[in-house]
């Protein structure tokens, strides 16, 4: 149909990226050496707490985009606070990346494949599997980390390691 526009292939990644990982940048990395465009989706659940607020993580995931060289420059980051099939209508594209780490995430994110496939039949869930460096990279585990000021620089860039360490200074 309308999704497809001489041959274009725009797909779309969306996450919480509380905060932006190596993990995350990645399956950036090599989403934009496939696909025409990619849109990164910062997604602002009002039932979910971020330790960051949705325009922090925004801005970081913007910033590690822009400096990263490897990254085309067809990569756009976006925030959206709901259903990211009404995003994806909206930007009239059916491709949804999902970066996979193992077979927890796998179970989760297939059930969350069917979900989003009933609320719009035309979208096609395309798993990536993770790098095998950035395994055990989760933005959960890197914040309870940082909170106990630990070292995360191998798993996070300077200008995210940086802000973990401002929010969590003090405590
Ligand atoms: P969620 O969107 O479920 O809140 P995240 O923001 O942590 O999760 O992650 C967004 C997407 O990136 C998800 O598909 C998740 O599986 C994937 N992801 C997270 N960390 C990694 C990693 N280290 N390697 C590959 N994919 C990852």
């Amino acid at each position: 149909m309308f999704y497809i526009v001489g041959r274009m292939f725009k797909a779309v990644f969306p996450g919480s990226f509380d905060p932006p990982t190596l993990g995350h940048l990645d399956i950036i990395e090599r989403a934009s050496a496939i696909f025409d465009e990619l849109a990164v989706v910062v997604a602002e659940n009002r039932q979910k707490k971020y330790l960051f607020t949705a325009q922090q993580r925004l801005e970081m995931m913007e910033e590690m985009v822009k400096s990263n060289k490897n990254i085309r420059k067809n990569v756009k980051c976006f925030i959206w606070d709901s259903l990211i099939v009404d995003f994806m209508k909206r930007e009239k594209t059916r491709l949804l990346i999902r970066g996979v780490r193992g077979m927890d995430d796998f179970s989760y994110e297939f059930e969350l494949s069917m979900m989003n496939k009933a609320l719009y039949p035309h979208i096609e869930t395309l798993f990536m599997t993770t790098d095998p460096r950035y395994i055990v990279l989760r933005s959960s585990s890197i914040k309870e980390l940082a909170s106990f000021h630990g070292d995360v620089s191998l798993m996070v860039p300077p200008l995210v390691a940086d802000a973990l360490k401002k929010k969590f200074a003090g405590t």
